[in-house]
């Protein structure tokens, strides 16, 4: 028997992946009326455990074993996926086009396509600087050491920027291939660099009006 499941796989990130049981499988339905399947990533080939309840009309035999038909039936529901796939979020405040950007670009981190990871983090970032700053036609990386002259991000942000080569220009001109360890450093910095451009101010700005109306001692007419 075999099942197919659409679903988001944990391992690799892969979003609507068709999942397959594994051939050898022959399900059993538990008191509660669920089954568990171990189905596999047609993408990373690594394997999920899927809890699911038959359609109702399934057929047991004495062991439990489920009808292989019914099994295929509209109203089976997904209960359960083992393991969870992890929410990709970016940094709170971050705007929409940027989040959704740095989303893809960790997406493709977790399905190891370095190159495409690095290229998305690139836009994001490219896209966070220019949201940032009115003059933007610099290079990312001059642009990214001007925010931190103005104190919008730290000096340590822009020398980690420069070291680890965020600028896109020498990757379309050598064609260069990234490695895993540089793309893991890559998403971390425009992690970090968003965290820094975004939620951190948002944070002080919703603490100071919180602050705010007790700033001035309560006024007491007499
Ligand atoms: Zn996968």
């Amino acid at each position: 028997m075999t099942v197919l499941f659409k679903t988001t796989c944990p391992h690799c990130g892969s979003v609507g992946a068709v999942f397959t049981s594994t051939s050898f499988m022959h399900g059993k339905i538990n008191d509660s009326g669920v089954m568990h399947v171990v189905l596999v990533c047609p993408i990373c080939s690594d394997a999920i455990l899927a809890s699911i309840t038959p359609d109702g009309s399934f057929y047991q035999n004495f062991s439990g074993r489920a009808h292989d038909a019914q099994l295929l039936g509209p109203h089976r529901q997904l209960k359960r996926v083992l393991p969870t796939p992890n929410v990709i979020a970016a940094p709170a405040n971050t705007p929409s086009r940027v989040g959704a950007v740095y989303i893809e670009a960790v997406e493709n981190f977790r399905a190891k396509r370095w190159d495409t990871c690095v290229g998305l983090c690139r836009k994001a970032l490219d896209l966070a600087t220019r949201a940032l700053q009115e003059d933007a036609l610099w290079k990312l990386e001059k642009r990214i050491r001007d925010l931190s002259d103005k104190r919008l991000i730290t000096p340590e942000m822009a020398e980690w920027a420069e070291e680890i080569r965020i600028d896109g220009n020498d990757a379309v001109h050598d064609d260069r291939e990234f490695t895993e360890h540089e793309a893991e450093q890559i998403v971390a910095f425009t992690e970090t660099f968003l965290f820094n451009a975004f939620t951190l101010p948002a944070m002080l700005k919703a603490r100071r009006s919180r602050e705010e109306p007790n700033a001035d001692p309560p006024s007491t007419s007499a």
